[in-house]
């Protein structure tokens, strides 16, 4: 873990980088867990949780929360796991995220990038802007997901498959449960929790943040 949660780029020396890309709105412990076990079974130098900038393809579907605000919350969710660090390359890239610029902006001599995916993503890889670039960059590693329907697996890519303790969780269900005042614990860290609060996210007041804030008083 760096001291500002934030990967500058990749950590000196990083050979074996893994890219977990996302919009993280908000990041779950679904993700730390993908992280971490991706790291684990492939002896991952770092894996960077990229936070979209411009995620694309969903804007328009819904209010997406501010690059900002998710970045923030990802530093939060890596803050206390080791060698899972938060990017904010594509925050920091004006225009659409594309994940074949961050893997051209991450490539370097003698590194490899492992471009980690959950279930539903990889399906969803044709759908992406210059996938053959996508594909001649990284090391493709496939996660499983619990509870998602996806479309089949591209042809022509080369998976390493990393298995992952199966936890049914999304952030679609996260927003869902703030607006309707359900408590996040164990679904995400406490810095997580305390980061949705603060920033008055997902149209609710976190659970939990209410008694908490009684206890403290008014502000
Ligand atoms: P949303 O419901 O808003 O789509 P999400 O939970 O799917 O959010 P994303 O930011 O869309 O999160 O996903 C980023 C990456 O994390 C994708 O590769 C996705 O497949 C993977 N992922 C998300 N949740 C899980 C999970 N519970 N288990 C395994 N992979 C996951
Ligand atoms: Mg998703």
């Amino acid at each position: 873990m760096s001291s500002t949660g934030l990967a500058d780029v990749v950590p000196e020396g990083a050979r074996r980088v893994g890219i977990f890309g996302g919009t993280f709105d908000p990041p779950h412990n679904g993700h730390l867990t993908v992280a971490a076990s991706a790291r684990h079974a492939l002896d991952l130098d770092v894996v960077l949780l990229v936070v979209a900038g411009e995620p694309w393809q969903k804007v328009g579907d819904r209010a997406i929360s501010s690059a900002a605000d998710r970045l923030a919350m990802v530093q939060q969710l890596c803050a206390h796991t080791d060698g899972v660090e938060a990017c904010d390359l594509e925050v920091r890239r004006p225009g659409p995220s594309y994940t074949a610029d961050s893997l051209g902006e991450l490539a370097a001599p003698g590194r490899t990038l492992f471009l980690v995916l959950g279930r539903d993503a990889a399906g969803g890889l044709p759908t992406w802007s210059r996938v053959d670039e996508v594909r001649s960059l990284c090391v493709p590693v496939l996660v499983d997901r619990p509870g998602v329907e996806a479309p089949p697996l591209p042809v022509g890519w080369s998976w390493q498959r990393v298995e992952i303790p199966r936890l049914d969780v999304s952030s679609t269900e996260l927003r869902g449960r703030v607006a309707s005042g359900q408590p996040l614990d164990g679904l995400v860290p406490p810095g997580v929790i305390t980061c949705i609060d603060e920033r008055r996210l997902y149209g609710g007041r976190a659970p939990g943040a209410g008694a908490r804030a009684a206890r403290r008083g008014p502000r």
